[in-house]
């Protein structure tokens, strides 16, 4: 069987193709000669498949769609802690080159507007790195996330420091309030290389499946950046993403994404997928026309709204049943968190069985996150407390595996 996916990405592309709102920047004088047909799309699932249609094959600057990443690679060189001092985390409601700082810390408000994503690209490998170690941290970083090697467009980046007054007088602001160590210049400098990285939609959708999958590579199955990365990242997307529209954004698309002023869009879906759209001519917010009306689309038709995620709990209990004389068995299934674990919480504090043995079967269960594992736990010690003798069918070792790594390194990485 032929998977219906590409077709339905194709059908988006078809629906859209012949929309001509929208006009191409020209404040950076290489994209205005971008054709304003090009279109592409690529959708990448957390298991590392990905599947595109359109111009998905396009190379174009990254622009501001590197802001995210850079933002995880520093969140990794620094922890969250120093990364917090240089950069908050609030939207700002304002257009993403506006020349201003947060009331009282002075540091810029976040960091997917450009003076925070200048910020944050001083911090990479340390405060007081250059521009070649910068550039080469995130080109690598990036690189490594979508799994080829990237480079540097330099037509683009000299086309746009030759007009780049505005990002060096964000970069002045920063050093006046010692918000940066760097040289205006330098820090300009590497900031406009990171943006003119060059990549397709088919990278962009793998890079946003890493971030949606936890920090873990969907292909590699390495953990690229820590789950609290990955979460801070997305977190930042979701209400700082899409300049002043992000509310827009949220309460019409509901995935947290981040644009591109050369037409790029990426979405990651927690859990699920990450998904990029690649089409030139930009709206009042920056945001791509054709890229906007396609993550809609897609978050309509597929269910991909954040905020409509599916009831998990009363899955888990496959079943409770008496064998023999003396045991309960509690078979559990699926991906058990919170909700989950209540559920089974919930069975036993029914329990009428009055059987001396209670077995948790989780040989159906895929993974335990890690509050899901303290109350199973605590489940069973309660159990054994009550006077039961308590046994664990676990063969993939889901109950004593990664989370807890995962537990602990959340706990080592405060905020
Ligand atoms: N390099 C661009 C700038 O700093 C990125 C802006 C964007 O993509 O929105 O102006």
């Amino acid at each position: 069987m032929k998977s219906p996916v590409p077709d339905y990405l194709d059908e988006i592309i078809e629906t859209f193709k012949d929309d001509r709102q929208g006009e191409l920047a020209d404040y950076i004088p290489e994209l205005a000669r971008a054709d304003p047909d090009t279109f592409g799309i690529a959708l990448t699932v957390a298991d590392g498949r990905t599947h595109s249609a359109g111009n998905d094959d396009y190379t174009f600057s990254i622009q501001s769609i590197s802001k995210p990443f850079a933002y995880a690679a520093a969140l990794t060189d620094l922890g969250l802690d120093a990364v917090h001092e240089t950069v908050g985390v609030e939207p700002s409601g304002e257009a993403f080159n506006e020349l201003s700082l947060e009331h009282g810390t002075r540091r810029p408000k976040n960091a997917m507007i450009n003076a925070g994503a200048i910020a944050v690209h001083q911090l990479l490998v340390g405060r007081s790195s250059n521009v070649e170690e910068r550039v080469e941290r995130v080109r690598s970083f990036f690189s490594e996330l979508a799994g080829r090697e990237l480079s540097v467009d330099e037509a683009v980046c000299r086309s746009e420091l030759d007009t780049a007054d505005r990002n060096l007088a964000i970069a002045h602001m920063l050093k006046n309030y010692g918000i940066i160590d760097d040289a205006p210049h330098d820090v300009v400098e590497g900031y406009t290389r990171q943006c003119s990285i060059g990549v397709n939609v088919r990278d962009l959708a793998m890079m946003c499946a890493t971030l949606a999958n936890m920090g873990v590579h969907p292909v590699t199955g390495q953990q690229v950046v820590s789950r609290r990365v990955a979460r801070q990242t997305l977190s930042v997307m979701t209400v700082c993403g899409m300049y002043d529209a992000a509310g827009e954004w949220l309460t019409t698309v509901g995935i947290p994404a981040k644009s591109g002023v050369s037409g790029g869009l990426i979405g990651a879906l927690p859990g699920q997928c990450g998904l990029a759209v690649v089409s030139p001519p930009l709206d009042e917010h920056g945001n791509s026309v054709r890229g906007v009306r396609a993550f809609r689309k897609l978050s309509d038709d597929m269910g991909m709204h954040l905020a409509e995620a599916e009831p998990q709990g009363a899955t888990v209990v496959r079943d409770f049943y008496v064998r023999g004389e003396k045991e309960a068995v509690l078979e559990l299934q699926g991906t058990v968190q919170f909700s989950g674990a209540e559920a089974v919480l919930h069975a036993l504090e029914n329990d009428t069985t009055g059987t001396d043995r209670l077995t948790f079967d989780l040989s159906r269960v895929d993974r335990v996150n890690d509050v899901a594992r303290r109350m199973l736990l605590e489940a069973k010690r309660r159990a054994e407390l009550d006077g039961r003798t308590t046994d664990l069918v676990d063969p993939d070792g889901v109950l004593t595996s990664s989370d807890v790594d995962a537990a602990k390194e959340a706990a080592s990485e405060s905020h």
